[in-house]
C-alpha cells in the first residue's frame, strides 16, 4: 500500500478510484527550430494564446447559475494572464533567440514566472504562480490539437465514485469536473489559498493539495482513500483499512446530518445561559451565508477586504454600497463592521512604505488617524448604511483612550460633513474597539466605560502577547491560545463587560475552535463570532455544556495560573 501526506484543506472522508487528469506540461516535445522558422513559430504561440482565451472567455459567460461564485473572477484573471502581452513578447524571444520551439519556450517562460511568484512573501501571492501554469498547460493542450478536459478514466468503467488525482486543477477545468461523480480533489501542487481550495470548499468536496509526485505513483482505477482531516491519502489499502475508513465515513456523515438538524435550534447551554453566535465576513456577498447558517448577526466585517488587491481606493459611494448591503441583507439582525485594519500582513496596493516592524507600526486605528481623509470616507459611508438598520462601528488596534476620543471626533465630524452637504444619513450607530493588544486588555476599565461594546480579536492579543509573529511559521508551535496569560487577558476583558453590563464577544479564530467553546464558556464569555461554516459545531459544544460549573473550575485553574487541560472541561 503507497500512503501520500499532503494537506488537507476540505474535511471529509473519501474512497473511490483513481482518475488520473493528464499534464500537458509534463509531456511536451522540446526540439530546435531554424531560424527561418521563428516568426512562423511566433504566430503559433500567438494563435494558441488567442484560442485558450477565447475558450476561457466562452466559458465564462455561459456560467451556469450554480457555479462556485468564486470561478468568475478567476476565469477573468486566467484570461488577462493569457491576454499579457508580455507573456507573448517574452515567450517569442525565446523562440527568436534561442531556437526553441513554440512549447518547450512557453514551459520555459512559465517556469520562470513561476518561480518568481514562489519568492515572493505574500503566501496568497506565491500561491498565484499555479495560475500561471494552470494558463500555460490550457495553452499547450490547445497546441496539441485535441485538449483532454476531463480524466480519461470516467464513470463508465466502475460503479465507484471517482477521485481526480492531477497535478493542479484550474478553475475552469474545476468547473468541467463538477459535472462528474467526484468525491475527492487530489493534487501534487497548491496549498490553503490556492484555487483547488477555495473551489473544492464551496462544492463541499474532500480535498488534499501539495502532495508532492503523488500523481506519479498513482494509476487509473487504483482504489484510494482521501483523510480531508489529516490529509493522508492512501493507495490499495487493504480490506481491513477499507472497512475502517468505510466506517469512519459512515460515522461523519451521520455527524453532519445531526449537525443540519441544529440549524434552528437555540444555542443555549444545559443550565439555561443563551449564547449569541455571529458571523465573521469579509466580502458583502457572504451575508447571505450568514443568514443560512442561521447567525444572530455579524459580529466582524473585515472592511479592508473592499480596499485591498486593486490600484486606487474604494468611493464614499461604493463603500456605502457595500455597507448597506451587508445591513440589508441581515433584516434587523445587529452588523458589527470594523473600520480599515490596514498594515501589517493586509497592506494597500502600491503602497511601498516600508515600517521597521508593521505589526507594530502604523496600523489600522493608528493608519485611520494619520490619513483623516481616508477614515471620514469610511466613517460618511458607515452612518448614511445605518439608515437601514442599527451598524457597530468596530475599531480595530485601539490601546490609548485618546484614540478613542479622537474617533468620536472623527464621526461627529463626519455627521457634520454629510449634514452640510444635505445627504441623508442616520446616527443608528453604537462604537465598540478590537481588544487585541494586551495593554488595552490589562488597563481595559476606561475603555468598558466610554465604549458600547467589545470584540476580542485574540489572534492579535495571542500574537502581541506571546511575542509570536502570527504568521512565521517557524515559531508556530508557540503560538498558544491556551498560554494562561492570553487565557487572564481574555477573561479580565470578559468580567470588565460584566461588571459594566456591557457586551463583550470574541471574534478571532479561537471562537470558530469548537475544541476550545468550552474554555471560552468557562472564562465567562457569551458571545461568539466565526466563519459561517463552524457554527453548527460550535453551537453543538455550547449545547452539551454546563457553564457554570465550568466557570469554577477555570477560574480555580486560572487563579494558580495552569495551564488548563481542555479535556478536564468535558462534563
Ligand atoms: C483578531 O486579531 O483576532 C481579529 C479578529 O482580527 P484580524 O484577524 O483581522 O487581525
Ligand atoms: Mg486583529
Amino acid at each position: 500500500m503507497v500512503c501520500a501526506q499532503g494537506q488537507a484543506v476540505v474535511k471529509g472522508y473519501a474512497i473511490g478510484r483513481a482518475a488520473v487528469m493528464g499534464a500537458a506540461a509534463l509531456e511536451v516535445a522540446h526540439y530546435r527550430i531554424s531560424p527561418e522558422d521563428a516568426q512562423a513559430e511566433c504566430d503559433r504561440l500567438k494563435e494558441a494564446l488567442q484560442t485558450a482565451r477565447n475558450e476561457l472567455d466562452a466559458i465564462a459567460v455561459t456560467l451556469p447559475d450554480d457555479a462556485p461564485r468564486e470561478l468568475a473572477p478567476l476565469l477573468t484573471v486566467h484570461s488577462m494572464l493569457l491576454g499579457d502581452p508580455m507573456l507573448l513578447q517574452q515567450t517569442c524571444e525565446l523562440i527568436v533567440g534561442r531556437h526553441y520551439n513554440a512549447e518547450w519556450a512557453l514551459t520555459s517562460q512559465g517556469q520562470f514566472l513561476t518561480e518568481q511568484f514562489a519568492l515572493m512573501e505574500d503566501e496568497y501571492l506565491r500561491e498565484r504562480g499555479g495560475d500561471i501554469r494552470q494558463v500555460i498547460e490550457r495553452v499547450l493542450r490547445v497546441m496539441a490539437g485535441s485538449p483532454p478536459l476531463l480524466p480519461a478514466f470516467d464513470s463508465a468503467e466502475t460503479d465507484d465514485p471517482l477521485i481526480v488525482v492531477a497535478r493542479d486543477i484550474s478553475p475552469a477545468d474545476m468547473l468541467r469536473l463538477r459535472g462528474g461523480r467526484f468525491a475527492a480533489f487530489l493534487t501534487d501542487l497548491g496549498g490553503p489559498t490556492s484555487h483547488t481550495a477555495i473551489v473544492a470548499r464551496s462544492m463541499n468536496v474532500p480535498a488534499v493539495v501539495g502532495l508532492g509526485h503523488f500523481r506519479s505513483l498513482v494509476r487509473d482505477g487504483d482504489v484510494l482513500i482521501a483523510d480531508g482531516f489529516t490529509g493522508a491519502v492512501l493507495v490499495n489499502p487493504s480490506a481491513q483499512i477499507l472497512n475502517e475508513y468505510r466506517q469512519r465515513q459512515a460515522d461523519y456523515a451521520r455527524e453532519r446530518l445531526e449537525l443540519a438538524r441544529l440549524r434552528d435550534a437555540p444555542a443555549m447551554t444545559l443550565d439555561g445561559i443563551t449564547i449569541r453566535l455571529e458571523a465573521n465576513i469579509e466580502l458583502p456577498e457572504e451575508a447571505e451565508a450568514a443568514v443560512q447558517a442561521g447567525a444572530d448577526g455579524i459580529g466582524l466585517f473585515r472592511s479592508e477586504f473592499l480596499f485591498m488587491g486593486r490600484p486606487d481606493l474604494p468611493s464614499e459611494e461604493e463603500q456605502y454600497e457595500a455597507y448597506a448591503s451587508v445591513v440589508k441583507a441581515m433584516q434587523g439582525r445587529p452588523v458589527t463592521i470594523r473600520t480599515l485594519d490596514i498594515g501589517a500582513d493586509k497592506s494597500l496596493d502600491g503602497d511601498t512604505t516600508v515600517a521597521t516592524n508593521p505589526a507594530l507600526g502604523l496600523r489600522a486605528i493608528r493608519y485611520c488617524l494619520a490619513n483623516p481623509e481616508i477614515f471620514a470616507t469610511q466613517l460618511r459611508a458607515l452612518l448614511r448604511a445605518s439608515i437601514f438598520g442599527h451598524v457597530r462601528i468596530l475599531i480595530p488596534m485601539i490601546s490609548q483612550m485618546h484614540e478613542v476620543r479622537a474617533t468620536r471626533a472623527a464621526i461627529e465630524s463626519a455627521c457634520r460633513e454629510l449634514d452640510e452637504r444635505g445627504t441623508p444619513y442616520a446616527c443608528n450607530y453604537s462604537l465598540g474597539a478590537m481588544v487585541e493588544i494586551p495593554a488595552m486588555a490589562i488597563a481595559i476599565e476606561p475603555f468598558v466605560d466610554t465604549l458600547d461594546f467589545l470584540s476580542i480579536g485574540t489572534n492579535d492579543l495571542i500574537q502581541y502577547t506571546l511575542a509570536i509573529d502570527r504568521g512565521d511559521s517557524d515559531v508556530a508551535d508557540l503560538y498558544d491560545p491556551m498560554h494562561p496569560a492570553v487565557l487572564r487577558l481574555i477573561a479580565h476583558t470578559i468580567n470588565a463587560g460584566e461588571r459594566a453590563g456591557k457586551p463583550v464577544a470574541v471574534c478571532g479564530e479561537m471562537a470558530g475552535d469548537a475544541r476550545v467553546t468550552r474554555m471560552l464558556l468557562g472564562l465567562g464569555l457569551t458571545q461568539f463570532s466565526m466563519h459561517p461554516q463552524q457554527m453548527l459545531d460550535v453551537k453543538k459544544e455550547i449545547r452539551q455544556a454546563h457553564s457554570n460549573a465550568l466557570r469554577t473550575k477555570v477560574a480555580m485553574a486560572l487563579n494558580r495560573a495552569e495551564r488548563i487541560d481542555l479535556a478536564s472541561l468535558i462534563n
